[in-house]
């Protein structure tokens, strides 16, 4: 089969032919893969920023948000038939440890990542387990939804935590209206009835925000007027929630500033320290929260608000062979929301 691997960091991928997958355990899956989202983590995995982090032996196929069909399973298999169409949760877990027995996937301590750490999706077939695989409803295709299987199941994971808590009248704002705050902002209205107020620093972003059942979308200007904007809007008590999906270049310090008292401070974007005096911290009982990927249960429950349409991802979509422009559009920023090989 094809498969579009890498050779070595700081080098381009390479597409070449490799062997099928094969059934070695009773829960083994293999997929054939009807579409792979192309991510920055892609481009950070061929930087070699994950090099020391995944230990993966080169050359090694990437891709770690698939969707598509079971073409094989191994004896154990019940979930799933071949013919299925399925969305991947993007880690192969063990269901024996602690974590997995509270439904915790993505702390699994015996897990697989395929894509990161073993063969992924940027092929015809994959190799997954039977704990991995959602079936899809018959109205989603592959291509519409395998995105959603790392990028929005992380924005999901972030937002649910969050409506978990808040209630009608309360206020979130998300910071961010890019690739996962999109989805966020869709999850948000869809599960919540908590006002939500969105901060973007592109005016085109905000649109979008709008367009998708923001309530209130505030332009993050430079000079932190932004912060007075959402503070007016919340009677100068600030948000319950919010929600950083930057988390670099100085939103988590303008955005600690827009918390009320006892409020909580999801951290999905990454880059920037928090700089927050611990009596702060104690005198307003704040609480930051890291987020990170999802269960399969998130990715689960994503699935059925895509299945009634209310979240929708925006895609590109690419041939397999096409997988270096693919790169090159998501490097300078020319991809309209999210691109997708498809082989
Ligand atoms: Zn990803
Ligand atoms: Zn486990």
């Amino acid at each position: 089969m094809r498969v579009v691997r890498v050779v070595g960091y700081h080098q381009n991928l390479k597409l070449e032919e490799a062997p099928e997958p094969e059934i070695t355990s009773p829960l083994d899956v293999i997929v054939k893969i009807g579409a792979a989202g192309v991510c920055r983590t892609d481009i950070h995995i061929l930087e070699g920023q994950w090099e020391d982090k995944a230990n993966v032996k080169l050359p090694y196929t990437i891709g770690h948000e698939n969707a598509g069909w079971v073409h094989a399973k191994g004896d154990g298999v019940t979930n799933v038939e071949v013919g299925d169409k399925v969305i991947l949760h993007p880690l192969v877990t063990c269901g024996l440890c602690r974590a997995c027995r509270f439904g915790d996937d993505v702390h699994c301590e015996n897990s697989t990542f395929p894509g990161i750490n073993v063969d992924g999706g940027y092929a015809e077939y994959l190799k997954t387990g039977a704990r991995s695989v959602i079936k899809l409803d018959p109205s989603l295709e592959p291509s519409d939804v395998a995105a959603l299987a790392d990028a929005g199941l992380t924005a999901y994971h972030a937002v649910a935590k969050a409506a978990r808590k808040l209630r009608p009248g309360n206020f979130c704002v998300i910071i961010g209206a890019g690739g996962l705050g999109h989805i966020g902002i869709q999850v948000m209205k869809a599960i919540s009835g908590a006002t939500l107020v969105v901060i973007d620093r592109n005016e085109a972003a905000l649109k979008l925000a709008k367009d998708l059942g923001a309530d209130h979308v505030v332009l993050g200007k430079e000079d932190g007027s932004f912060v007075k904007e959402v503070m007016d809007l919340t009677g100068g008590k600030g948000a319950e929630a919010i929600i950083d999906f930057v988390a670099e270049g100085g939103s988590t310090s303008t955005g600690v500033k827009m918390i009320r008292r006892a409020g909580d401070y999801y951290i999905v974007g990454y880059g920037e320290n928090i700089n927050v005096p611990t009596i702060d911290i104690i005198s307003t009982e704040i609480n930051f929260i890291g987020n990170l990927v999802g269960s399969y249960n998130d990715l689960a429950e994503l699935m059925i608000l895509a299945a009634q349409g209310k979240v929708k991802l925006h895609t590109s979509i690419y041939k397999l062979e096409d997988f270096q422009k693919a790169i090159d559009d998501l490097s300078a920023g020319k991809v309209r929301g999210r691109a997708i090989l498809v082989p």
